[in-house]
């Protein structure tokens, strides 16, 4: 079974592609985002994959590359085209090669035209293809500048894209509209720059007169995916991925900083713990971890000021939910060194924690 995942980066308008070989646990991510590693390392923790390799469709103007940082944290192998003349890529690909996940496939296809080095993967059984920003939803990436290419482009989608099944569903590197997916056929006689009749000279005439802005990011973007998103110097501190130090915690795809009941108790000396349960649940049968401090969610927000900001707090409700949520608010409130207890009073009782009050 494939596992499939498109993720958005809402900064850049970036899709990242996670594709999982559940029988292997083997996965591949396409064009993930230096800021969103954290999130997509967490993704892959809680679906059980093992990343391999991260694939790049091409040396992105606009967002600066997770690859770096993801094979730094889990060992997975950077690949991308040779015709993009990038340091730091562990394998080089071009045209019919091969990306194996475990049981699957994703071959390659050399579709220059936004850029030089412009791949498309297609995966084993044609259902899929990513074609990063040379054919997008209804549109096409740009060609003024990179190597840009129109007339090369225009060869790309007809004769690398195009002539994939009607029915391959088609997934690019951005949308700006909120698109997530398109097919074969429908960009083939929907898409207004290059579907139905429209010839190379009417293309290229096109794509010459759009005038777009610069990219924002270009001079900052360019230069660091040529280096597939190492920092400038070497390792720095820009890592989404360093825990903080103050209690052994892991970061859930949800967003939130997670410690387990037996690492609380631990480290409960050195931390606040806050209670976000109504008082008659405090006081009720579940009981409550000693030395907590209650204030119930619905009163956060006004009463944060009750908390000492220098140390970590760790909040606490019935099932970890509410708590989740209180974390949040304290982020908001400024609060830097704060944790979410998983699973709540019920799971830190059914781990044999010791309880105040309660029963049983
Ligand atoms: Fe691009």
């Amino acid at each position: 079974m494939l596992v499939f995942r498109q993720l958005f980066d809402p900064q850049s308008s970036t899709y990242t592609y996670l594709l999982g070989d559940r029988a292997s646990g083997a996965a591949v991510l396409i064009d993930p985002v230096f800021e969103q590693v954290r999130r997509d390392s967490a993704l892959l923790g809680e679906l059980g994959l093992t990343l391999v390799a991260t694939l790049e469709t091409h040396v992105h103007a606009d967002h600066v590359t997770g690859a770096w940082l993801l094979k730094r944290a889990t060992g997975s192998r950077i690949m991308l085209s040779a015709a993009s003349e990038a340091a730091g890529a562990d394998r080089c690909l071009g045209q019919d090669d091969v990306v194996q996940f475990g049981g699957r496939r994703l071959l390659v296809r050399a579709t220059p035209g936004h850029t030089s080095g412009c791949l498309t993967y297609v995966l084993d059984d044609r259902s899929m293809a990513f074609t990063g920003d040379c054919l997008l939803i209804r549109g096409s990436g740009r060609t003024d500048f990179q190597q840009g290419d129109a007339a090369a482009m225009y060869r790309s989608i007809h004769e690398q894209i195009f002539t994939l099944p009607d029915d391959c569903l088609l997934y690019p590197a951005h949308d700006y509209r909120g698109l997530t997916a398109t097919s074969v056929a429908e960009e083939r006689r929907y898409n207004p720059r290059i579907g139905g009749e429209i010839g190379i000279g009417d293309f290229t005439g096109y794509m010459k007169n759009l005038r777009l802005a610069h990219p924002k990011l270009l001079d900052v973007a360019v230069p660091a995916n040529l280096r597939c998103g190492r920092p400038e110097g070497g390792d720095g501190d820009a890592d989404p991925l360093r825990e903080p130090g103050w209690a052994p915690l892991h970061y859930s795809f949800a967003g939130v900083w997670e410690i387990d009941p037996h690492a609380l108790e631990e480290h409960a000396a050195a931390v606040q713990i806050l209670d976000v349960r109504e008082p008659d649940e405090f006081s009720g049968p579940l009981g409550h971890i000693h030395g907590a401090v209650l204030i119930p969610l619905g009163e956060l927000a006004e009463r944060a000021g009750e908390l000492d900001r220098d140390r970590p707090v760790v909040a606490v409700c019935r099932a970890g939910g509410r708590s989740a949520q209180a974390t949040v608010l304290l982020q908001q409130a400024g609060f830097k060194n704060i944790a979410n207890l998983t699973g709540g009073m019920l799971r830190w009782r059914a781990e044999g924690h010791p309880v105040e009050g309660g029963s049983g």
